[in-house]
């Protein structure tokens, strides 16, 4: 009898869906990333993540679809064990939309959690999940319930436990990163205790796995913090792009402000000269509020205009006059909180297997934004690499997870580059990150870690302070070094 068998039968059916090789897994990595074609498929017995730059070798690949209690964590449990017997680690991943293996544990046990176990609690305003459940599914409980997700990414593929490892924010306003609005957590330590985390219990624990990318253990559920969903109105203000950090002044002092992020214009000829931004506040009217629909008109039009401004700087500047033209026309209506966070990653996906998006991040302080537009006209234009988007964000500041990338308010830039898969245009991206990350560290801000590795291990120490302390804690309560993946071989294992 195979494994899976024996495994299912033991643990009840559907304990776990499959104990598969790499290369079986192949078809489903694509669905998990939701974005690629076949050509972009790991080999066998190996994993690989949405950069498809970070072929992995792996022993195995679980998942595991087990709702919380306790046959979750003992098969969490018996996957730690199985890894300590074989002197392998573990690392669980849930859509590896990380760039940079941060999800995959080398030559280790990749374990993905799936489930649709959303519990909620309509007066405590929170509710209950298994780790591996995906925004979208989020959204879908909420919406009826009349809430909304408090605080996530901007696409609704991500994992709730993944977005709480990577402490990752949103553009809802004005908070600060996911992690604020997580009330506790359950979570299997390497020691094998399976143990609760929240502010006032193991709150060390708490904060160190905040955005500590699944170093510290494996979560097995989480309460989190929901709003209320609303109807929405937007402001469409285009400005210099020097004048965005008072623009976001403006909009941060609006008492109803509910969410807010910026475009720059990306145009060759106006590169970082101007600026968009675009707030919402509640709508008079809350009376009916429609379901939360996905891609909004404006996304679905521009996946042409978006891909089409490869190479091309006159799409780049039609594509400008849509977002600040058009769009306040077609996009300009009331829409919901739900629908805004509603779209999944691939509805501007390049199709393209002789590409890929890498995203970068920086996040400055809005006093030093001015400096931040110059660096990046100094650096990014001088590179090989297609700069296709900028959006910006508000992000509150973080004070209490021992990675924090906002320890002060920030604004984040998002950047979203079509690299050639090629090695001179991996050498040249690699270039051109760490001289923006020497540039973003120099003015006091930093750069987002779970994208592609390039930054050297000195630049991590400086960008995260803490990282040190980090590192010394995680071998003090990780000896054998079970939870690994590419964020703790390549950097903080140096520290
Ligand atoms: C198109 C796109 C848009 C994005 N937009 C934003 C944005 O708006 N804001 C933002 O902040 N970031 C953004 N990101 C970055 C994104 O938040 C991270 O890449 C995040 O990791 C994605 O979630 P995931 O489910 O793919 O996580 P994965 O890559 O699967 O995992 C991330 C980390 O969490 C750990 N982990 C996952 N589940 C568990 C668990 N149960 N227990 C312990 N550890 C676990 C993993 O080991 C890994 O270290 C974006 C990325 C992309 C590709």
């Amino acid at each position: 009898m195979g494994r899976l068998s024996r495994r299912a039968l033991l643990l009840g059916s559907g304990a776990i869906v499959g104990w598969l090789s790499a290369k079986a897994f192949a078809p489903t990595l694509a669905d998990l990333t939701g974005t690629r074609s076949l050509q972009h498929e790991p080999a066998a017995g190996t994993l690989n993540d949405a950069s498809f730059l970070s072929e992995t070798p792996v022993s195995a690949h679980v998942i595991v679809t087990e709702d919380p209690g306790e046959v979750l964590v003992d098969i969490l449990r018996s996957e730690m064990r199985e890894a300590a017997s074989e002197g392998r680690s573990v690392n669980i991943g849930a859509a590896r939309h990380s760039m940079g293996g941060q999800a995959i544990p080398r030559g280790g046990r990749a374990l993905t959690l799936q489930s649709s176990f959303i519990e909620v609690d309509s007066a405590a305003r929170t509710y209950r999940v298994q780790a591996g459940v995906r925004w979208h599914q989020v959204i879908a409980a909420l919406d009826p319930l009349g809430l909304s997700p408090k605080v996530m990414q901007s696409n609704n593929d991500f994992g709730v436990a993944a977005t709480f490892c990577v402490n990752a924010h949103g553009w809802p306003a004005p908070l600060g990163p996911m992690g604020s609005t997580v009330r506790s957590f359950e979570m299997l330590l390497p020691t094998g205790d399976h143990v609760t985390c929240s502010r006032d219990e193991n709150p060390d624990l708490f904060t160190r796995t905040m955005g500590g990318y699944g170093l510290t253990g494996l979560i097995t559920e989480m309460v989190v913090d929901a709003a209320p969903n609303a109807n929405l109105v937007p402001t469409f203000t285009e400005m210099p792009a020097v004048d965005f950090a008072a623009g976001l002044a403006t909009a941060l002092a609006k008492p109803d402000l509910n969410m807010v992020y910026g475009r720059l214009n990306v145009d060759r000829a106006r590169f970082f000269e101007d600026a968009l931004l675009i707030d919402y506040v509640p709508d008079d009217d809350q009376e009916e509020i429609s379901e939360a629909s996905t891609s909004g008109p404006l996304s679905k039009i521009s996946r042409h205009i978006f891909r089409g401004q490869l190479g091309r700087e006159r799409i780049k500047r039609a594509r400008w006059w849509v977002e600040t033209a058009l769009g306040p026309k077609v996009g300009g209506g009331v829409v919901t909180r739900n629908s805004l966070i509603n779209e999944p990653v691939v509805t501007l996906d390049d199709r393209d297997p002789a590409r890929t998006d890498i995203l970068h991040e920086y996040f400055v302080a809005p006093d030093r934004f001015g400096e931040f537009l110059t660096l990046c006209q100094t650096v990014i234009p001088a590179s090989y690499q297609e700069l296709l988007n900028v959006t910006l964000r508000y992000v509150a500041s973080d004070t209490e997870s021992w990675l924090s990338y906002a320890p002060q308010p920030r604004i984040a830039a998002v950047m979203l580059f079509s690299q050639e898969m090629t090695a001179r245009a991996e050498a040249d991206m690699a270039r051109m990150t760490r001289a923006l990350i020497d540039g973003i560290i120099a003015i006091g801000g930093t750069y987002y870690l779970p994208y592609r590795p390039h930054a050297t291990v000195g630049q991590l120490r400086r960008g995260y302070p803490r990282a040190v302390e980090f590192a010394v804690e995680k071998r003090a309560q990780d000896p054998a070094g079970r939870l690994r993946n590419n964020l703790w071989d390549s950097y903080l294992r140096h520290l």
